[in-house]
């Protein structure tokens, strides 16, 4: 989409350092960082939420979780994280494009 943040970064319109990708997802710092480790997992296709998508866009859906498996195994010990999806406004979300919140390096059992 051509007024897509998230878009326009993956196609580096916008700078931002990708920290890993591949055929499916790009990984990102967050801007605004809610814990020491805070980057966002984002699908290369523009999908706008969880609530959008398809079937067929399974090998998306399961490359943000193997991308979180992968991006874990690079912290220190230990090596726990939280994965976050803000589904809709009311729950959070602000760009409306899909993303996860990966988020390390602190207790964070709450
Ligand atoms: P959400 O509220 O789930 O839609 O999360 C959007 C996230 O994108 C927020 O945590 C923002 O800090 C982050 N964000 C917005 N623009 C940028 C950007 N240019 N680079 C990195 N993170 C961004």
């Amino acid at each position: 989409m051509s007024d897509c943040i998230f878009c326009k970064i993956n196609q580096n319109q916008i700078s931002a350092s990708k920290i890993a990708e591949n055929e499916f997802v790009y990984v990102i710092k967050d801007i605004n960082p809610k814990a020491p480790i805070h980057y966002l997992i984002i699908p290369k296709k523009h999908i706008e939420n969880l609530s959008h998508f398809e079937d067929f866009d399974s090998q998306v859906a399961s490359a943000i979780i193997l991308m979180s498996r992968d991006l874990s195994k690079k912290l220190k010990e230990p090596q726990d994280f939280k994965l976050i999806f803000n589904n809709g406004y009311s729950a959070g979300q602000r760009v409306f494009h899909s993303h996860a919140h990966f988020l390390a390096g602190k207790q964070m059992e709450e």
